[in-house]
């Protein structure tokens, strides 16, 4: 039973504004920026800080089709190719075609990307572009440039008025009206205390949902509110059964992780340079399962990488780079170099613990490309949408570019929408899970969400997510108050309620397509070849009619 809405205890405080959103991430950040001088009272909510989710951790870049042999039309092909057919087309088409001139806008704002010594971008190439067109800064330190140059011009805007912002504080509920129509924000503020923002707009910018998975890439901000909070408000969602896997995180002892961890990543360069995936028992990983073998593309790699721990009974394989020269790890890889130090492992003299980490969320709410859902009132951009960009797979550095670009048309969109004033009405609510849940839902979603899903494995998380749901224990909500948990059993709450969903999703589909890979139904399937509609139906979740990506 999923409740309508979360109960966290009396209302505080209440105010008004016209739009708000909820995430400062490049989705929050770019739709802020553009409602500034719009004439609209926007209030910018983030758990963490300007810039804190996962942005800022983006290593490779942002694609755009700047170089002059490159085009959009090269850009869409290279997405659809990736997207495994069901990526929306026109969709693709927009966000191909209004890249560049994004990163203008963004140079123009001050971001410093990296230059060829004539002074014209550095464009970089990754797996599935068939051209280079990754714009990077710092090398791999892109995603801290756009969160920098984003958050600067946020705050100024703040500092001048434009725009108030509520840092530490978490979105926990929409508020509806009576016709289901989002009228505002419930949120728990940086002091604890319960608040509500009564708003015209809720605009959800919230990024991914790894914190579900034992091992993710993502920082401790991506426990699916979003996702939740939408499905709750009646949302629909699309597709979340795609969820990509980055093939190669680093993967410390488990007695060295903790909850909550995100794991770093050992770039596909290291295998590039010639280190080599093998087992606990020291066989290869990859020898015949592709024609290019440690350097298949990514899906290929997890995929065989998590058959050989399913075989093995290991919690990760090794990738063995120890004949490398120290030169090669100090001039090629000194950050990965750093990065193992520090969790106790030399790479110089024995093989890198390495696993398949959750990366990022495909599917999402359903929205267009300006941010329009399913409910009126409510927005949804960047990784939390499902806007049709990423299909069924993610083509690289292909989300950054879209964060920012919906972002931006969802902050047009809002400058020039009439405000509507709603009045909220009362909706049951139900207490929150206890935190302590937090561990078993995330050991149980690592079971059963892994790159390789099966019938039984699903079946067996969602038996184990119902026992979980019905411990809630009503009345336990003062103690944890008091002591200032209730935060973190709303994230225990989303993070079931994320698990449920997209297990539920991937039982649903009978196949395998893009990062949805099945071990009971290994091959894509025409009748698959379609888009998947969930909804919250009287506390459960339930499948819409499927949407032809066909005839689309
Ligand atoms: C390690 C790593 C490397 C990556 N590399 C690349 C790359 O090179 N290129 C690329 O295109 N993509 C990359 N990605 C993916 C990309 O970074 C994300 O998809 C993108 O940044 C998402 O942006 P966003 O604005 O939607 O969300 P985020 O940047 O994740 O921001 C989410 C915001 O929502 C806030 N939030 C969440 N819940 C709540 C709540 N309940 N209340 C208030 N605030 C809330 C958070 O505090 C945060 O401010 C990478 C991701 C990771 C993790």
């Amino acid at each position: 039973m999923i409740a309508a809405q979360l109960d966290v205890g009396g209302v505080t405080w209440q105010r008004e504004s016209d739009v708000v959103i909820v995430g400062a991430g490049a989705a929050g950040l770019s739709a802020a920026l553009r409602l500034i001088g719009a004439g609209r009272r926007v209030v910018l909510v983030t758990k963490g800080w300007l810039g804190d989710g996962s942005t800022a951790w983006a290593q490779g870049g942002l694609a755009a089709a700047i170089d002059p042999r490159d085009s959009a039309t090269d850009h869409l092909s290279d997405t659809l190719q990736a997207g495994a057919g069901l990526c929306d087309e026109p969709t693709v088409a927009a966000l191909a075609s209004a890249a560049p001139a994004a990163i203008r806008r963004l140079i123009a704002v001050g971001a410093r990307f990296d230059r060829e010594p004539g002074g014209e971008l550095a464009l970089g190439l990754e797996g599935g572009h068939h051209a280079r067109r990754i714009v990077h800064a710092g090398g791999d330190a892109t995603g801290a440039e756009l969160a920098r140059v984003l958050a600067a011009a946020v705050r100024r805007a703040a500092e001048r008025g434009q725009v108030e912002l509520l840092e530490g504080a978490v979105a926990v509920d929409a508020l509806t009206a009576v016709d289901r129509t989002v009228c505002g924000l419930r949120l728990i503020d940086a002091g604890g205390a319960v608040g509500e923002l009564q708003a015209g707009a809720v605009v959800l910018a919230t990024g991914g949902i790894g914190q579900a998975w034992p091992v993710t890439t993502n920082p401790t901000t991506a426990t699916g509110d979003g996702l939740a909070l939408a499905l709750r408000a009646g949302a629909i969602m699309r597709d979340p059964e795609f969820v990509q896997f980055h093939p190669t995180a680093l993967a410390p002892p488990p007695a060295r992780r903790c909850l909550g961890d995100r794991v770093a990543l050992v770039s596909e360069a290291v295998r590039g340079e010639g280190a080599l995936l093998i087992d606990t028992h020291g066989r290869p990983v990859m020898t015949g399962v592709h024609p290019l073998g440690d350097l298949a593309p990514r899906d290929v790699v997890a995929t065989a990488i998590q058959a050989r721990m399913t075989s093995t009974g290991a919690d990760h394989v090794l990738l063995d780079a120890t004949h490398f020269s120290a030169r090669t790890w100090l001039d090629h890889f000194p950050t990965i170099l750093g990065l193992c130090t520090e969790r106790g492992i030399d790479p110089r003299h024995e093989p890198i613990p390495v696993a398949p980490a959750e990366h990022y969320a495909c599917g999402g709410v359903w929205a267009d490309f300006d941010g329009v859902t399913s409910v009126p009132g409510l927005y949804a951009v960047g990784e939390v949408a499902s806007t049709g960009v990423q299909g069924a797979n993610r083509l690289a550095s292909n989300s950054l570019t879209e964060a920012l670009i919906a972002g931006e048309r969802v902050g047009d969109l809002l400058a020039r929408t009439p405000i509507r004033r709603l009045a909220a009405t009362d909706r049951d609510r139900l207490p929150a899970l206890g935190a302590q849940l937090r561990p078993e839902i995330v050991r149980v979603t690592g079971d059963g969400l892994g790159v390789l899903r099966s019938d039984r494995k699903l079946t067996e998380q969602l038996t184990a997510l119902a026992r979980l749901g019905a411990s809630a224990v009503p009345g336990d909500r003062g103690a944890r108050i008091d002591d200032g948990g209730t935060r973190a059993a709303v994230e225990a709450t989303n993070l079931h309620t994320v698990s449920t969903l997209t297990a539920t999703a991937a039982r649903n589909r009978t196949e395998s397509r893009g990062c949805h890979q099945r071990s009971d139904f290994p091959d894509p399937e025409p009748e698959w070849h379609r888009h998947q509609l969930l909804r919250l139906i009287d506390g459960e979740i339930q499948q819409l009619h499927v949407e032809s990506a066909v005839a689309a």
